[in-house]
């Protein structure tokens, strides 16, 4: 399955490959204030397709999650990071995302902002 991404106004559009088992809401002090629900892929498994440079990116606290969004209509469309094997990886903001049927997709909740 190939998912079709944006932000609201379309500056910047990816896709993503792969099936959506589930959605992780985090109590962190970002995810909680965005409302991002994320979808965990491994980086290779997204594809951009508007510039590179249409992107914006914030880091806060150890900087090693780029958190991407769009600086024209303000949306959070993925963050960039690595796994605790270093491995790359995305967390799709799945909200951007068409096609989804939230009524398959399960929601598990993930304490960050206790680590
Ligand atoms: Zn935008």
């Amino acid at each position: 399955m190939v998912y079709q991404g944006s932000c609201h106004c379309g500056q910047i559009g990816f896709e993503v490959e792969g099936d959506i088992e589930h959605v992780i809401e985090c109590n962190c002090s970002i995810c909680s204030k965005r409302g991002s629900l994320l979808w965990f892929v491994p980086r290779q498994q997204l594809r951009l397709l508007t510039p590179e440079q249409n992107l914006s990116t914030y880091t806060f606290h150890t900087g090693r999650i780029k958190h991407r969004f769009c600086a024209r209509c303000g949306i959070h469309t993925f963050g960039e990071g690595t796994d605790p094997s270093g491995r790359a990886m995305a967390a799709i903001n799945a909200r951007c995302l068409e096609g989804i049927d939230w009524s398959r997709v399960s929601t598990k909740h993930f304490d960050g902002r206790s680590l």
